[in-house]
């Protein structure tokens, strides 16, 4: 059984609980979790299928979720942990058993997923690593088999204080992806221009 068939399978379990999750020709389509909650889009607007900016997609032998609105990216077991905790550890407990977690591989340890999910739960006034998990598991991408607590040095100043989630470091990807966008309005908006006079030479 590869890593993506059982990331595969798991999806599948999850994807009920998934809002507009939909299957598309490479990916998966979905409300995005982290940015579009509610049933209203950012406009104000419904949520319609259409306005779903998530996806999970196929990352050579693993699945990666990918936010084209937020831009937040997620390996698939990051994705699980951040959403469906439970699920996470019997997702890392059935790849443990085939030995496919830990240092080389893209999950970490059960015992390591264990001690992140209780961190999790035990909420950012604990004193246990793991309150500040999302943002070292944001920078810290692969690898994250045999991360022990190398990231601790971060205070929490008080435990009424919310917790403040920082938003990842845009990828060059990312970064292209949102010049594109500008490099397009701008496009448009020279086109526009450029139409506005042509219009009046036709209407003479
Ligand atoms: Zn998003």
């Amino acid at each position: 059984m590869t890593i993506s068939t059982i990331e595969e399978k798991y999806l599948n379990r999850i994807s009920g609980l998934l809002p507009f999750f939909s299957k598309q020709l490479n990916a998966y389509r979905l409300q995005c979790p982290y940015c579009q909650l509610g049933s209203k889009g950012h406009k104000g607007r419904p949520m319609t299928a259409s306005r779903c900016k998530g996806f999970f997609y196929s990352n050579g032998n693993a699945l990666n979720y990918k936010c084209h609105r937020c831009g937040i990216g997620k390996q698939f077991h990051n994705f699980l942990e951040d959403h469906f905790s439970s699920t996470f550890l019997e997702y890392v407990a059935e790849r443990e058993a085939l030995g496919l977690t830990g240092k080389g591989t893209n999950a970490p340890s059960l015992s390591n997923a264990a001690q992140r999910v209780a961190g999790r739960l035990a909420g950012p006034s604990a004193e246990v690593d793991g309150g500040m998990e999302s943002e070292r598991q944001e920078t810290a991408g692969r690898g994250d088999g045999d991360a022990g607590g190398s990231n601790q040095n971060q205070q929490i100043s008080a435990p009424t204080q919310p917790l403040i989630t920082k938003l990842p470091r845009l990828t060059p990807q990312q970064q292209a992806g949102c010049s594109a966008r500008l490099a397009h309005k701008v496009k448009q908006h020279k086109q526009r221009r450029h139409c506005d006079p042509a219009a009046q030479y036709l209407q003479d």
